[in-house]
């Protein structure tokens, strides 16, 4: 990763670095990112990634790719595959370190099987009421299990006979023998495996025990010889349970994981379910709508991975929860755009033009720059003639004080173009307008005038007869608030009606040429991708971003 030189310091990397002072666990640093393959990774997992594979790489270890698929019920191969594929695009690689927690199934069940030998963990089998009445609360501890004084070998039997489908599911668990008075809920002998009769994506029918995430996770980390597991804050509770499993085993040289503050955005969810929920009901068009904030889905919309990099870079690592404003990753991208966006002409709500003294049938091409902030990217021809387009709001019949577009007598420059002046106004029998009649000054090609007279207008344009139809996907917020689903709301009834409107425009030709994946700009508008969806006859635009920036305003330094 080139984007900067020497990264932002966190608490993170300054541990890291005091353990390479230390040389802990041999010197080595080797993290992971392991996520649950029941979706599409989203712009938080953006974080995590950038976090675990910024670590690995900046102290030459190895970040591994564990698909954490210890629950069988919701995971699948589709998952697997977008989460690689969108890793990659994101700029990072795992290398040979691609693992599938699901692996290591056997060797889960022998250590909950050395746990029961160390007297550290017992078959249980109170039933759902009863777990009510042991567990406990805040205030007072737990009962213990009668499970909890069997002998090893009756709980080693009865272990292998939940593996082998004796009992149903739900009858009996196997639960660590800690401490049923502990403060921590966790700590108060957690259940580590279930009998679960599931088909596992991966394991099919082989196992009808899976083991609880607690106990999984820490084992897929020693496993993996991992030295540092970051994970979200709300882990921070499970952390004495992590380590107790790792200890209870003697584990050598363990994992060590420590917590940091998950990102929230405003006018966003983020939860899997919840995305899951829109997508299931048809709220989106799939996972990778452009409104979605699936890494697909932004993908589509024309963010790139410079630009979440850089964002993830700009909020930072800390043990704070907080809400980000989504205003700065736009910012992030608006920026990013900016260097490596061609600018185009582009019209979206047409206005015949006709430029009366202007030869009918004569095309000439006028240059235009193709990006003013890319020197490499070159210049372009861009037809003119006397009939042309322009936009409909950058004409008024009775301006107000400060209008600098067209208006009647007024004279206004074309892009690339001439000065030209409106004459005539023409309507259809509703009054509607429906052309300008103009007139065109041939000395001032190129847009200035040799007598040194000025205007404070310049507007966007495409000639009538080059012009080609296009449809625009023109997103906005999903969410019409900023905290979707806060206060009990149900956030599906705070999505914005307006976050996807279709419509029609007419583009250059260049813009005709581009192919799908090209990021551009309608000069004047905003920032467009190319979809997909277009074929040689339709090009399809997805809004990225408008130009107006309200986090730079905001925030004026
Ligand atoms: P959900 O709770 O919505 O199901 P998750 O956190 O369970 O999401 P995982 O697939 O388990 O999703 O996540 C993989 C990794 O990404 C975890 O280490 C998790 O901590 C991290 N992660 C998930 N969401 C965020 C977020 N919003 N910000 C930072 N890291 C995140
Ligand atoms: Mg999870």
């Amino acid at each position: 990763m080139s984007d900067n030189a020497a990264p932002a310091t966190n608490f993170i990397r300054e541990m890291v670095v005091k353990d390479l002072e230390n040389n802990k666990h041999g010197g080595r640093v080797e993290t992971r990112f392991p996520p649950e393959p029941n979706g599409y990774l989203h712009i938080g997992h953006a974080k995590a990634i950038c976090l675990d594979f910024g670590i690995a790489a900046e102290f030459g270890g190895a970040c591994h790719l564990r698909m954490d698929d210890t629950n069988p019920t919701k995971e699948d191969m589709e998952y697997v595959e977008a989460i690689k594929n969108d890793i990659h695009w994101l700029g990072f690689d795992w290398g040979e370190h691609l693992y599938f927690a699901s692996d290591y199934f056997e060797k889960m069940y022998e250590c909950a099987v050395e746990l029961i030998k160390r007297r550290l963990a017992y078959v249980c089998d109170l039933t759902p009421e009863e777990w009510e009445k042991y567990r406990g609360n805040l205030y007072e501890p737990g009962l213990e299990s009668p499970g909890r004084s069997r002998s090893v070998e009756e709980n080693l039997d009865l272990f292998a006979r939940m593996r082998a489908g004796e009992f149903a599911d739900g009858e009996k668990v196997l639960r660590a023998r800690i401490d049923m008075a502990s403060p921590n809920i966790h700590m108060r002998d957690p259940v580590i495996y279930r009998i679960r009769r599931a088909h596992h994506f991966r394991q099919g029918d082989q196992w009808c025990i899976y083991p609880m995430y607690d106990f999984a996770h820490c084992l897929e980390d020693a496993i993996e010889q991992v030295t540092h597991s970051l994970c979200t804050l709300e882990f921070e509770i499970h952390r004495p349970l992590y380590d107790w499993v790792l200890e209870a085993l003697e584990w050598p040289d363990r994992p060590e994981q420590t917590e940091f503050a998950r990102l929230n955005l405003t006018y966003t969810v983020m939860s899997k379910r919840k995305l899951l929920q829109l997508v299931k009901e048809h709220h989106v068009d799939n996972w990778d709508d452009p409104r979605m904030p699936t890494l697909s889905g932004l993908r589509r919309r024309g963010y790139t991975p410079e630009a979440i990099r850089k964002f993830c870079e700009m909020i930072g690592i800390t043990k704070f929860n907080s809400v980000t404003d989504v205003a700065l990753l736009e910012y992030c991208v608006r920026e990013d755009l900016n260097k490596r966006s061609g600018r185009y002409l582009a019209v979206m709500e047409p206005l015949k033009v006709t430029l009366e003294n202007y030869p009918a049938g004569k095309i000439e091409y006028l240059e235009a720059v193709n990006n003013p902030e890319d020197p490499e990217a070159g210049t372009r021809q861009v037809p003119f003639g006397r009939e042309l387009y322009i936009d409909r709001a950058d004409f008024m019949e009775e301006p107000p004080k400060g209008f600098f577009r067209l208006a009647p007598g007024k004279e206004v420059r074309l892009r690339y173009g001439y000065f030209i002046k409106c004459n005539e106004v023409v309507k259809d029998a509703d009054g509607r307008i429906i052309e300008l009649k103009c007139t065109y000054d041939p000395e001032t090609r190129g847009g200035n005038a040799p007598d040194g007279r000025k205007v404070k207008g310049t507007i966007h344009w495409v000639a009538a007869a080059a012009a080609r139809k296009a449809e625009v996907r023109l997103y906005d917020r999903l969410f019409n608030v900023e905290n979707p689903g806060a206060d009990g709301v149900d956030f599906l009834t705070q999505l914005n009606p307006d976050s996807k409107r279709v419509a029609e425009c007419l583009i250059e030709p260049a813009l005709a040429a581009c192919p799908v994946g090209s990021h551009v700009q309608f000069e004047r508008q905003a920032y467009f991708y190319v979809d997909p969806d277009s074929t040689a006859d339709r090009m399809v635009f997805n809004r990225t971003v408008t130009l107006k920036d309200s986090w730079a305003r905001q925030n004026k330094r």
